[in-house]
């Protein structure tokens, strides 16, 4: 994968913090990181933005994980089976290709969610 992460955002573990007209989320080293109106939907949007944020990086290693770097099942390189969807997908031009090309495949949406979640901007 390319693109990955270069930002240095604050430091977690973030959490929510509450104050008189406004929700706040704060780091653990008690940086404000936002502040949102309390408009009564703001501590369920903050939570989840804590939630997501302080979550990221143990699943995007996760999934990293357990997506492995090439789809085919070991000793398939004659099918070009894919280890995560089960289909088997050709031989283009006498290349094996390390990737499923189904879009619907678990390990094709995958690489899209880590290139979504590592792509800048
Ligand atoms: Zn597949």
């Amino acid at each position: 994968m390319t693109n990955e992460h270069t930002t240095n955002h604050t430091p977690k573990t973030w959490y929510v913090a509450t104050g008189t007209n406004h929700i706040y989320i704060r780091a653990s080293n008690e940086r404000y990181v936002a502040r949102l109106n309390d408009d009564g939907q703001a501590i369920a949007d903050a939570a989840f933005i804590v939630q997501a944020c302080n979550s990221h990086d143990g699943l995007l290693a996760a999934l990293k994980d357990l997506l492995g770097s090439f789809d085919l099942v070991p000793d398939a390189q004659e099918t070009c089976e894919c280890l995560h969807c089960g289909r088997k997908y050709p031989i283009e031009d006498e290349k094996i290709k390390d990737y499923c090309p189904s879009d619907d495949c678990p390990g094709f949406k995958a690489r899209a969610a880590i290139e979504s979640a590592t792509k800048e901007g």
